[in-house]
């Protein structure tokens, strides 16, 4: 398993008709310096229907962003109307499936339980797997944020081989931060940063250095970045409004590398 490469991720959401999000890509292309991926990695989760476009896009502007789907099912194949299976996002051009995002929890009752067979599922389909954790501001004054995390990550890596840990990432996103315009204090997200590598660890018993990589995600900013990439267990960020834009999104990665 590889070195903690940073990484950094948009997260579109249900955002960008097709040409809109062609214009993004594009426009990010001619604002972003070329990078090498040993460097630092950048993944963009668009809608499944701008996978493709966008890829050409960067496939065509030799830019090395990687795609990722926001969402699938974990299912093979069959009578499921209105799904998309992990071999489909796989041949659109995606290495990369998120899953357990906060709001596909809270807005479509993903349970633990489904978050944990698509993780098995996009991993089945050589998908590397951006898993979401965080708790909600509920949890948090009840001071039991660290087991919650700790459950979510359990649940989802269970049966997970650890020959997959370098196939798996982790998005600390507290709910209380996402959308907000107000990142979570980097001390915080350094503290559950260190909490999911020992839980991590427990998991896979990877070496120190080693992947899985933890991302911190909600409300991150160019201007918010550097502070919480300097912590030492926070390997990277998602961003969700900050990427929907290159004004936006190219300086944030500037600042992050
Ligand atoms: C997200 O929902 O993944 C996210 C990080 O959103 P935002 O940056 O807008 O808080």
């Amino acid at each position: 398993c590889g070195m903690r490469v940073p990484l950094i991720a948009a997260n579109w959401k249900m955002n960008k008709t097709i040409p809109e999000a062609v214009v993004l890509a594009q426009d990010i292309c001619n604002n972003l310096d070329r990078f090498d991926t040993s460097d630092f990695e950048l993944v963009v989760f668009a809608p499944a229907l701008d996978i493709k476009p966008v890829k050409t896009v960067f496939e065509f502007e030799k830019m090395p962003i990687e795609l990722g789907a926001q969402n699938f099912y974990y299912e093979q194949s069959g009578a499921f109307t209105g799904e998309i299976s992990p071999a489909m996002i796989q041949s659109a051009g995606c290495s990369w499936a998120l899953v357990g995002h906060s709001e596909r929890r809270e807005l479509f009752g993903e349970t633990n339980d489904i978050v944990h067979r698509k993780v098995l599922a996009a991993l089945e389909h050589q998908l590397n797997v951006m898993l979401c954790v965080g708790e909600s501001a509920y949890v948090r004054d009840s001071h039991e944020e660290l087991s919650f995390v700790e459950q979510q990550l359990k649940a989802a890596f269970a049966q997970v081989d650890a020959s997959c840990a370098c196939h798996c990432a982790v998005a600390y996103e507290p709910l209380w931060a996402i959308g907000t315009g107000v990142s979570a204090p980097p001390e915080s997200a350094e503290r559950m940063g260190a909490h999911i590598r020992s839980v991590l660890l427990d998991i896979f018993g990877m070496k120190d250095g080693e992947q899985p990589r933890i991302l911190y995600g909600g409300s991150v900013t160019p201007g918010s970045v550097a502070n919480l990439m300097n912590m030492p267990h926070i390997d990277g960020v998602l961003v969700g409004k900050a990427s929907l834009e290159a004004r936006s999104f190219v300086p944030l990665v500037q600042a992050a590398v």
